[in-house]
């Protein structure tokens, strides 16, 4: 599969200190930052740094190191964020059109603070 990233996205230019973000952690790889209109009490996004345009593009092509650092610092966050214990949260990622994914550098949205519903809405 051949990824097309779009350098203009706007978590691009979030990456590159254009834009503001309120971050909560920040390693070599892995940027982590409240989302902008959140949907829960606790809604943040998990941003690798490197150009990856989806979940799949990211699992197939990211450096072992990359993949490390991404899921630790989820891993991390999750504890600074107090969402590890059994209350729990949710950690999704929307690709494409039909995940209708807006932005399109990969991230994981991590919402937690409430029960959130099912997963998917049903017709
Ligand atoms: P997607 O639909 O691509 O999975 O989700 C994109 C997310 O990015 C949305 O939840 C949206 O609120 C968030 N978002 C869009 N623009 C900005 C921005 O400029 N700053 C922040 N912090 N979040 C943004």
């Amino acid at each position: 599969m051949a990824y097309t990233y779009d350098p203009t996205n706007i978590f691009a230019r979030i990456l590159r200190g254009e834009i503001p973000n309120k971050t909560v952690m920040e390693t070599p790889h892995t940027l982590v930052f409240h989302d902008i209109h959140p949907q829960a009490p606790v809604h943040v996004l998990a941003v690798p740094k490197g150009a990856y345009v989806t979940f799949d593009h990211f699992a197939a092509e990211a450096s072992a190191e990359e993949m490390v650092d991404f899921h630790r610092t989820v891993a991390k966050v999750c504890e600074i964020l107090g969402l590890a214990g059994p209350d729990g949260y949710r950690a999704i990622s929307n690709a494409g059109a039909h995940g209708m994914q807006e932005v399109p550098h990969y991230h994981l949205h991590i919402l937690g603070g409430r029960v959130l519903g099912r997963l998917v809405e049903r017709d």
